[in-house]
């Protein structure tokens, strides 16, 4: 199955330099993402000289595979939010994620970027009665915290719904178009690196040094934008890392409105969707599907999932674009956005949900707030050293328990083929060899890449993709390419080349 999603192949993409001396900066931003990519240009405007560090392409991580909607709300509901905290706290958020997205539409008209930004409607509807008083308890959460939300006509959804609210002026955009467009403005003060992968960060009492495939970074502070903390951090006992799918359809002739819109359907699925018009085509987009990254035996199942749904509901079947995405469920329901350590050089901004296209530009005005001395009006509650054992207990322990029982489970025993002959061309297997565990793929021309099934973070064993062709820990969600090249998670390093002890075994024709 080839995955892209629509973004990517919409959005004109902009080369920048490969990193391939030592440099040094006011302040080196690891992630090229919105995060990395918003907090470089706050900072560059307060006259700091700022490299970004991107692995991969600017906008190539999640923030170029999200559904790009924009609204103040958040996917796990105000009515949890404030079941946790308190209707203060909800108001706080929906404040702060204003203030983000009001930040985001201010950039697309003082730069004129060509993102197709535009206010539209959210709306949150229920497909079947069992799911109204979601909807009701949704709607007096947010006009107790002072949003001006309606009771939406049932005429304008794309489907027969049961019961729905709307809530006016927020927004979507292309997020590809938008991170690269914003990239693109021209400023002396930042510097983007791409193809440059940071390995290692040293922090000092004097600043940091980033060490990367292209040379050093020298600096006053670091920004860890990548989405997750890299290496070993006790904030990823607080996350869960979940794999969520998208896939767009050509519209043809189907009437879908425009806006934003979340819906709770029959067997607790969860789908979003939306149109996108681009180039004079009409797409529209159907998002849902997730599950704990690495943790599935079929994930092209779910990609097939919600091309069912599409079929079902607007009779759609020209499926043009499929693709996944990461998100990191935080265990008290807020993102962790500051400096990691008291009085440390480095920050974090993790923990966002679906939510971290407003998450990550409130990431950056926080964090461009704090490195430049300013107080910030949400630094308390986002902060990622807070100890909240009480809210975060129940998701705390699911996740750790889970991890636990992935890891166990993936002790020396039953690996998932039993022989390298058993890969087919284009397949990949973890395979028990002589008591070690292979990530083996066998590529198109036969030949097999093989790496240690063993990940580089905390030494779960990886689990194959069948839809993206990617190696994904069950653990804490590293990703790696099909011959081992980490690609996001918060491990710094690629899968190991396997080790043979004895022989090679007989039915590997070539190594690779
Ligand atoms: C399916 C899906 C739908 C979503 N829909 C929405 C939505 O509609 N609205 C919304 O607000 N949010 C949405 N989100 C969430 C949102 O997309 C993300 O929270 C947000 O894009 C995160 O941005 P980021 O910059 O922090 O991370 P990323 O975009 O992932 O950027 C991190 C960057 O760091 C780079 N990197 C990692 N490691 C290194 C390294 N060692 N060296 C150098 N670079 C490195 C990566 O390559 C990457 O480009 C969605 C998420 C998913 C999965």
């Amino acid at each position: 199955m080839f995955t892209q999603s629509i973004w990517k192949d919409t959005a004109s993409i902009h080369n920048h330099q490969v990193l391939n001396r030592d440099i040094s900066a006011d302040v080196a931003i690891i992630g090229g993402g919105v995060t990395g990519i918003s907090t470089a240009r706050l900072l560059a405007r307060q006259g700091l000289k700022v490299v970004v560090a991107e692995s991969l392409k600017v906008g190539g991580g999640t923030s170029g595979h999200s559904t790009g909607n924009l609204y103040v709300t958040i996917d796990k509901n105000l009515e949890t939010l404030k079941n946790k905290y308190d209707l203060e706290t909800v108001k706080q958020v929906l404040q702060s994620r204003k203030d983000a997205l009001n930040l985001i539409e201010s950039w697309v008209k003082a730069y004129s970027l060509d993102c197709d930004f535009k206010r539209q409607n959210w709306n949150l509807y229920s497909a079947i009665a069992e799911n109204d008083e979601k909807i009701e308890q949704e709607l007096g959460v947010a006009r107790e915290a002072g949003l001006e939300i309606i009771d939406s006509d049932p005429a304008n959804y794309p489907l027969k719904i049961n019961k729905g609210i709307t809530l006016p002026n927020q927004a979507q955009l292309n997020p590809m178009r938008y991170v690269q467009e914003l990239a693109n403005v021209a400023d002396d003060n930042i510097a983007i690196y791409e193809c440059t992968r940071v390995i290692k960060i040293e922090e000092s009492d004097e600043g940091v040094v980033l060490h990367t495939s292209g040379g050093n970074i020298h600096a006053d502070y670091a920004v860890m934008a990548t989405h997750v903390p890299k290496g070993f951090d006790l904030l990823q006992t607080l996350l869960g890392s979940y794999r969520e799918y998208g896939v767009a359809f050509k519209a043809g002739d189907l009437d879908f409105p425009e806006g934003i819109f979340w819906g709770y359907h029959e067997d607790g699925k969860n789908i979003s969707s939306r149109l996108y018009e681009r180039n004079g085509e009409r797409y529209v987009i159907f998002v849902g599907e997730p599950h704990k990254t690495g943790q599935t035996e079929d994930n092209i199942q779910h990609i097939q999932a919600l091309c069912d749904f599409a079929q079902t509901h607007y009779g759609l079947n020209q499926v043009v674009y499929r693709w996944g995405g990461q998100h990191y469920r935080p265990a008290d329901l807020l993102p962790f956005i500051g400096r990691r350590n008291q009085n440390g050089r480095t920050f974090v901004a993790t923990g966002f949900s679906t939510d971290g296209l407003v998450y990550g530009t409130l990431a950056a005005m926080m964090i461009a707030d704090e490195i430049t001395g300013r107080s910030n009006p949400y630094s308390d509650l986002y902060n990622p050293r807070r100890f909240t054992p009480i809210k975060s207990a129940s998701r705390f322990i699911a996740e750790n328990v889970n991890v636990a029982t992935v890891f166990l489970k993936d002790l020396p025993s039953g690996a998932d083929k039993d022989s390298f002959a058993d890969i087919k061309v284009g397949e990949g297997a973890v395979i028990n060899y002589q008591g070690e565990k292979i990530a083996a793929y066998r590529r198109e021309d036969n030949e097999l890449h093989l790496n240690s099934a063993v990940c580089p973070h905390l030494k779960c064993i990886v689990n194959w993709n069948n839809a993206e062709k990617t190696w994904d820990c069950p653990c804490h969600g590293s990703r790696f390419s099909r011959d081992g090249v980490v690609l996001e998670g918060p491990s710094w390093d690629n899968l190991a080349r396997a080790k043979f002890k004895d022989s090679l075994p007989d039915d590997i024709q070539d190594r690779k």
